[in-house]
């Protein structure tokens, strides 16, 4: 029963070390997600900004193009020549209109971007704060873990060295197969691990300290006076029973 409670502990603990890594991979990702949330704002405001200086480019071009236009129109001989210039002016100044307009939308996105990022940066910084904190917490779990498991290894290979080795191969074909324990109490005629009754033959010879295996679960049964429930009246069976059982050590 000591070897089974140090295998569960074990198998307890064995699955604990074999999150931790998977633990430390969710922080990981989370990180690059937000890196790369900085990342695409920093991109966007990048692109703005380049809008922003063509956009500059272009005014400059145009006002250059009306201040030359000004100054031919002031040479002009006809009437249809000077409205030819003065259409011309004004088709510039109304794309002058539209490029201003667009710096103006332009700044407004720049400044939201510029907020995003900001945002985008500090949340950043404080994830990377916290998944330091968690990493270090789990390097000092898992320092813990593994002295842990050095000791349950230790004790468990103490107890197995104790036990007749038939009932360790049939402990160890047990608890190896699909179930999880090898061994059982034998409880009011019942195996306790799969909780189907005893036969009474089989029942007395485990009461009388022998170490049987279940006929349906196939664990090795295991008996303790003290984990049966007190009798609640006639005093006499329990002794014909005790009969019975020397009757069957005799056999
Ligand atoms: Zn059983």
């Amino acid at each position: 029963m000591r070897l089974q409670t140090i295998d569960g502990e074990t198998a307890t603990l064995r699955a604990e070390i074999a999150a931790l890594p998977k633990r430390l991979a969710a922080l990981e990702t989370r990180l690059a997600a937000e890196g790369s949330a900085v990342e695409d704002a920093a991109k966007a405001l990048k692109d703005e900004e380049a809008l922003k200086r063509r956009l500059e480019s272009d005014l400059k071009d145009l006002q250059q193009k009306i201040a030359k236009l000004r100054d031919q129109m002031s040479n002009v001989k006809t009437n249809e020549e000077y409205r030819a210039f003065q259409h011309e002016i004004e088709f510039g100044e109304a794309e002058i209109k539209k490029i201003e307009d667009s710096e103006l939308e332009g700044m407004e996105r720049a400044e939201q971007l510029a907020q995003k990022r900001k945002a985008a940066e500090s949340e950043l910084a404080d994830s990377t704060k916290a998944v330091e904190i968690e990493k270090e917490d789990a390097r000092a779990e898992s320092a813990e873990q593994q002295k842990k498991l050095q000791e349950l290894t230790k004790r468990r290979a103490k107890e197995r060295a104790v036990v007749p080795e038939e009932l360790l191969r049939i402990y160890d074909r047990v608890s190896s197969s699909a179930r999880v324990t090898g061994i059982a109490y034998a409880q009011g005629q019942r195996c306790m691990g799969c909780h189907m009754g005893l036969r009474p033959q089989m029942w007395n010879q485990i009461r009388d300290g022998e170490i049987m295996t279940c006929e349906s679960c196939g664990r090795l049964l295991f008996y303790d006076a003290s984990r049966e429930p007190k009798p609640l009246a006639v005093v006499e069976k329990p002794k014909k029973r005790a009969k019975k059982v020397r009757e069957a050590g005799v056999e």
